[in-house]
C-alpha cells in the first residue's frame, strides 16, 4: 500500500515523531494535534478501518488497546486521556489506515455536544 500515508510512515519512508514501535505496531504524534498530547497507534499491517477488521486481527487490536494507557502514561497523561477511532467517511475518518487517537493534556470537551 505505497499510496497509504500511514503505511509509508510505518515503513520509515515518511518521517514521524515516534512514541513507540514494535514489530506489529507504531505510535507517533499527530501532525496536527487537537490537544497538548495527541498521538496515534497504528498497526503496521494495512487495515483500512475498524470496519475491515476480522477475527484474525483480534489479538492485534487487543494489543493496541492495552498499549494505549501505557503510552498515555509515558506521555504524561496521568489523569486520563481520550481514545478515538474514526471509522469510515460517516465517522469522520480521513486517513484510511486504522488508527487509534490518544488525546489529552488539555481541556477535553464533552465528546458529544447537544445544542
Ligand atoms: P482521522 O480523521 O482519519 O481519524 O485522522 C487522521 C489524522 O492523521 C489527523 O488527525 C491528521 O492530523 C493526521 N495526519 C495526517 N497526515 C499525517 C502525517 O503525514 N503525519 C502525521 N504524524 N499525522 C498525520
Ligand atoms: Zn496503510
Amino acid at each position: 500500500m505505497t499510496d497509504c500515508i500511514f503505511c509509508r510512515i510505518a515503513s520509515g519512508e515518511i518521517p514521524c515523531r515516534k512514541v513507540y514501535e514494535d514489530e506489529e505496531i507504531l505510535a507517533f504524534h499527530d501532525i496536527n494535534p487537537v490537544a497538548p498530547v495527541h498521538f496515534m497507534l497504528v498497526p503496521k499491517l494495512h487495515l483500512a478501518s475498524l470496519a475491515e477488521a476480522e477475527e484474525t486481527h483480534a489479538a492485534l487490536l487487543g494489543k493496541m488497546l492495552l498499549l494505549a494507557p501505557r503510552l498515555a502514561g509515558e506521555q504524561g497523561l496521568a489523569n486520563g486521556f481520550r481514545t478515538v477511532i474514526n471509522t469510515g467517511r460517516g465517522g469522520g475518518q480521513e486517513v484510511f489506515h486504522l488508527h487509534i487517537h490518544v488525546i489529552g493534556g488539555g481541556n477535553i470537551p464533552p465528546m458529544v455536544r447537544r445544542n
